[in-house]
């Protein structure tokens, strides 16, 4: 048994009346640890755990360092995850309330994941939140579940950080046979190194992350992310914070799930009245990657804030 769950795929009735698209939606937002991060980081910490390792480090003050711990927990193996003091208060609870040592150190990530640098031995794994093809293997199991349910959909929506779910999305849809499908890769302004990555033609390192979708707020995408750009039909879709939150209220309203800004990206391109980038696809299946570190009263506020 893996440690994620096969999550439920259902049909969005108010997207469906709200584009004349058949909207398929991948409720990874119901994944115990409350995104999609479980299947990937949970099959590299079994794999990890089977070739002896017994302890887990992580640096990741987001749902990866959430996934960690609750994936060390359910393997009875020690964690520790390093975050810097940035690190909301919300998401230190969630990790530490998973049984890990949570360690609070420097004042960026980079400090942070130094000391966690510092603390490998020959019995610890490290567990990086998305460059590992451990990961993209276990996320691509997203893809397995849909299609062995049936389900033929045209394009697939995703949102894109580092690019490991987004590295996963196309591993599955490759080993199910499906390589031609189309994936639509979504970031926010402030966060969206891949489109740059895509528009400079090789990978672009942000000088900062600046928006609220910090769980996309990687400077760099993974060499394997923009390798699949050029081998793969990779759409780039950038909306704004304001969009990906206004996505993530309307979508509290339509379906009754909480998910980070991050995930409301990937929504905004089927919320987003004047959106074209699906505009020649009829049966989308948008990735409901989840989030779990963004309170309610959070993103409202951020949304009353947002520049229109
Ligand atoms: C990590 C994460 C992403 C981005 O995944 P990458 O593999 O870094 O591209 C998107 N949404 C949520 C909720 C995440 O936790």
């Amino acid at each position: 048994m893996p440690l994620h769950i096969h999550t439920p795929l259902i049909s969005s009735r108010p997207l469906t009346l709200r584009t004349g698209k058949e909207v398929w939606l991948k409720l990874d937002a119901l994944q115990p640890v409350g995104s999609f991060k479980l299947r990937g980081i949970g099959a590299a910490c079994e794999a990890h755990a089977a070739a002896g390792k017994t302890r887990f480090v992580s640096s990741s003050g987001g749902n990866a360092g959430i996934a960690v711990a609750y994936a060390g927990r359910r393997l009875g193996i020690p964690v520790t995850v390093v975050v810097p003091e940035t690190a909301t208060a919300h998401a230190r609870r969630l990790i530490e309330q998973e049984g890990a040592t949570l360690i609070v150190h420097g004042a960026s990530w980079q400090e942070a994941n130094e000391r966690a640098q510092s603390l490998l031995d020959a019995h610890t794994a490290f567990l990086h939140p998305f460059d590992d093809p451990l990961l993209w293997a276990g996320h691509a199991s997203l893809i397995d579940e849909v299609v062995r349910e049936g389900l033929r959909f045209d394009a697939v929506v995703v949102a894109v950080g580092g690019g490991g779910l987004l590295s996963g999305v196309v591993e599955g849809l490759r080993r199910q046979g499906l390589a031609d499908v189309p994936v639509i890769a979504v970031e926010t302004h402030g966060a969206d190194s891949l489109a740059q990555s895509m528009h400079a033609g090789r990978r672009v390192t942000l000088d900062a992350i600046s928006s609220v979708a910090t769980s996309l707020g990687a400077k760099q995408v993974c060499a394997q992310a923009f390798e699949l750009t050029r081998s793969h039909d990779i759409r780039s879709h950038v909306v704004s914070d304001r969009a990906a939150l206004a996505a993530c209220l309307q979508f509290l309203q339509d379906h009754r799930l909480l998910v980070e800004p991050a995930c409301g990206a990937a929504l905004a391109a089927l919320y987003e009245a004047d959106s074209t980038v699906l505009a020649s696809f009829q049966a989308p299946l948008v990735v409901v990657c989840g989030g779990a570190t963004a309170p309610y009263e959070q993103i409202n506020a951020w949304h009353a804030n947002a520049p229109a």
